[in-house]
């Protein structure tokens, strides 16, 4: 999954980013409103954090121009006022949950899970896919009850595909969401990471659940 994060205090942000990119996420960090709002607009992601005091453009002004635009990435804030006219005046603008400083890392994560899981129309947080489980909380994959053990990069990826099951997923698609936008893309890598993940998931079972699309790209399909 891919991330864009809007903060200004530096520390703060490059902290969050370390963090999350731990948890397998690709993040992309804009310092200030305007860098902000042009990467909003133009560089695709799956969730948006977003900062309400910035320099140059503010974050409810961002997120009035985005949904303007028809740009529909969730979005969640952070805010330090905490007052109750900012939360109601940002999820009024289109936003889709908020969370007032200082927070917990581990809040944050199980915010910006319910949001993509949201996004992606499953309820909790286990994905089901025939006997393969993923539980996106503990990261922890099962299939046939056998545990499988993954890189942080193969479960983003299997994540991100089990999240999109049934779906044909381009190469192009899948990078985007993998890696932050400074990544110098090899679509290579893509295939490599598919073809690890398979030795673990489908490999002595009888029935693949990833399918290689023929000029398209991957599926995992029930
Ligand atoms: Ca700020």
């Amino acid at each position: 999954m891919h991330l864009l994060l809007v903060e200004d205090e530096k520390s703060l942000a490059d902290i969050i980013k370390r963090g999350l990119e731990e948890e397998g996420y690709a993040v992309d960090v804009a310092y200030d409103g305007e860098e902000g709002l042009f990467m909003a607009q133009n560089e695709p992601s799956d969730l948006i954090i977003l900062d309400i005091m910035l320099p140059l453009i503010d974050g409810l002004a961002i997120l009035k121009r985005i949904r303007k635009k028809g740009i529909r990435t969730p979005v969640l804030l952070l805010t330090a006022r905490g007052t109750v006219a900012d939360k109601v005046t940002g999820l009024d603008d289109g936003a889709d949950d908020y969370l007032s400083k200082p927070f917990s890392f581990e809040e944050l994560l199980a915010r910006i899970r319910a949001l993509l899981r949201r996004d992606a129309d499953v309820k909790t947080a286990v994905i089901g896919v025939e006997d393969l489980t993923i539980d996106m909380a503990s990261h922890q994959v099962h299939r046939g009850g056998r545990e499988i053990q993954l890189s942080a990069r193969e479960y983003a990826l299997l994540e991100y595909m089990a999240l999109n099951k049934n779906k044909a997923l381009s190469r192009t698609a899948l990078s985007e969401h993998l890696y932050d936008h400074d990544f110098d893309l090899d679509s290579n890598v893509i295939d490599v990471f598919i073809n690890r993940i398979r030795n673990k998931v489908d490999r002595g079972f009888q029935k693949s659940l990833i399918h290689t699309l023929r000029g398209t790209g991957y599926m995992l399909k029930e």
